[in-house]
């Protein structure tokens, strides 16, 4: 069975051809600066094939037109026709209330995404438009969503819900969602394999720290407290999102700087978090290396960081009665044994004992990094979104599949 899986953003769509036997990537690439100037796609074949195509892409469809065009070209090409694809992955953002899972996709599905637009309005119109352009390019393929939200639709309403008049969550839907769920997901199933346990009986807790970074605590099998809120701006500090802040310090400046409310919107989104206190950059690695070079709000940068990420283990592991397993992903948890090191030190208060050694030099591979006595395993695990969304996809077509020969045998 073959699969591509599709992440479509505002200005770019991330793509991969997944052969689902042996789970390997038959070619994967990108479309970047949609209906911008210098549009390009690059691709690149599990051979080591690459190719970089530039030109004006006007919009979602004519990118997607041009990827299915160099899937299946001649030269640069991976299959030889359409017909070899057996389903289409979509990554959605916000899947809302209505989504605790993977689904097919029907008219009433899209309604129910279309329907989701309001809270994520930033991230539901990219996502739609790559739905829309592949049911147009290939309609009889079946599609299948997954959601970063649908992983933490088991939270409690203690946890999900913000203290501010019930009604207001009636009306609108505010609530906290949480979102890069398929990473949480995939990286504490992964650990659990790692550590040849049952995922049912494990208190886990997942730290996803990218560009966009986000902690879950997953409690036998569930995601029961997420960082991330409504929108991905909530919880720990990021690139350039403020994470957690009080509300009082947006209604001052906005008054006292006369801000409006796309300035605002900006201010925390774009120009906070590490790069609004260093000053430098957003970039990890460029932060790590002008604090080794003594810039001292590189240094308060990465204190505030790891601070806040230590802060939420803990609260965490409170949450959870307790905590068995904690996971390490995204593109600092993955690659960043500085960052790790800071993070995980003195937490042997709680049976978590950190393994210096074992930690140093690990990037972007699975490795346990706990002191073999240590009661709490700390784990490096690289996470793999496209590949919960092809294996999703998968599960959901067999599915179908099975179901519609039950239907004909019943004629
Ligand atoms: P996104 O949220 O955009 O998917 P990634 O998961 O790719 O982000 O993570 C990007 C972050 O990972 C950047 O801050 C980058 O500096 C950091 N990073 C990648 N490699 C390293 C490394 N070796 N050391 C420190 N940080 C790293």
């Amino acid at each position: 069975m073959k699969i591509i899986v599709l992440n479509c953003g505002s200005s770019s769509i991330k793509y991969q051809l997944f052969q689902m036997g042996t789970k390997a990537v038959l070619a994967k690439g990108v479309v970047e600066k949609i209906g911008l100037h210098g549009s390009f796609i690059k691709n690149e074949r599990n051979d080591g094939d690459k190719l970089l195509l530039e030109g004006d892409i006007y919009d979602h469809q004519i990118g997607i037109e041009y990827v299915l065009g160099i899937l299946t070209s001649e030269k640069h090409g991976s299959i030889k026709s359409f017909d070899e694809i057996d389903a289409v992955g979509h990554r959605v953002v916000h899947g809302g209330e209505k989504f605790n899972s993977s689904v097919l996709i029907s008219d009433e599905v899209i309604k129910m995404i279309e329907d989701c637009i309001e809270i994520a309005p930033l991230h539901g119109p990219p996502n739609l438009k790559g739905i829309y352009a592949m049911q147009a390019l290939l309609p009889n393929i079946p599609e299948v969503v997954t959601f970063d939200t649908a992983f933490h639709q088991t939270m409690p309403d203690y946890a999900y819900m913000y203290a501010i008049p019930y009604s207001l969550y009636k009306k609108y839907g505010i609530r906290r969602y949480g979102f890069h769920g398929s990473s949480h997901r995939y990286v504490s199933q992964r650990a659990c394999e790692i550590l040849n346990v049952d995922y049912n009986t494990q208190r886990i807790i997942t730290c996803h720290l990218g560009n966009g970074a986000s902690i879950t605590a997953i409690k036998y099998g569930q995601s029961i407290d997420t960082s991330m809120g409504m929108t991905p701006l909530e919880g720990l500090i990021m690139g350039t999102r403020c994470g957690d802040m009080d509300l009082g310090v947006l209604t001052f400046l906005m008054t006292r700087e006369e801000l409006d409310i796309g300035t605002a919107n900006t201010l925390v989104n774009k120009h906070s978090g590490m790069l609004g206190i260093t000053g430098v950059s957003s970039d990890m690695r460029e932060i790590i290396a002008e604090m080794e070079n003594g810039n001292e709000r590189a240094k308060l940068g990465l204190e505030m960081f790891y601070y806040r990420i230590k802060k939420y283990i803990g609260s965490y592991a409170a949450a959870m009665g307790g905590v068995d397993i904690v996971v390490f992903t995204g593109g600092i948890g993955e690659n960043s044994d500085y960052s790790r090191a800071e993070i995980a030190k003195d937490f042997e208060f709680m049976g978590l004992e950190f393994d210096a050694e074992k930690n140093n030099g690990v990037h972007g591979k699975e490795k346990i990094i706990s002191k073999d006595t240590s009661k709490v395993k700390m784990l490096v695990v690289p996470t793999n979104e496209e590949l919960v969304i092809a294996e999703d996809t998968k599960t959901i077509i067999e599915n179908q599949r099975t179901q519609n020969a039950a239907k004909l045998m019943d004629y």
